[in-house]
């Protein structure tokens, strides 16, 4: 069974293969505006998120997102207020996290893997092999 969902943007029924959840024609449009937006970038390096979205027509959100993908990065000062870390708000440049919250975020992960890795041992001490037991309420 395919993957069916509805455009992001424009609302569209497309099969979802993964990746933005964009159809097609979304897709290629969005392309097209990131080519946009580096040509200009290109000819007017240190224009701001306002004067791109002014000069091609694109929304600040969108642009915003090309930065939160990583595809884009601000240049110049710390305290932008353009772009904030979804968890601690602090300014950045590109992508969704700062340095540090990345840093935690990744250790995080490596903490929950470490704890998935961890043996279970059952009431007797026999080491489970993950999954569930099936339990035998019947028994005696
Ligand atoms: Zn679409
Ligand atoms: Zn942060």
């Amino acid at each position: 069974m395919p993957d069916v969902r509805n455009c992001r943007r424009c609302g569209k029924i497309y099969s979802y293969i993964g990746g933005v959840p964009l159809c097609n024609e979304c897709k290629r449009q969005d392309e097209e505006d990131f080519k946009r937006v580096k040509e200009y970038l290109y000819d007017h390096p240190k224009a701001t998120i306002y004067e791109v979205s002014n000069e091609l027509d694109i929304s600040v959100q969108r642009i915003k997102n090309y930065l939160k993908q990583g595809r884009l990065e601000i240049i110049g000062d710390e305290g932008n207020l353009i772009l904030e870390c979804e968890l601690c708000g602090k300014s950045i440049k590109t992508g969704r996290f700062c340095e540090e919250c990345t840093n935690s975020l990744s250790r995080d992960i490596k903490s929950t893997v470490d704890e998935i890795k961890k043996p279970i041992y059952d009431n007797s001490g026999r080491k489970l092999h993950g999954g569930m037991r099936y339990l035998h309420k019947g028994d005696k």
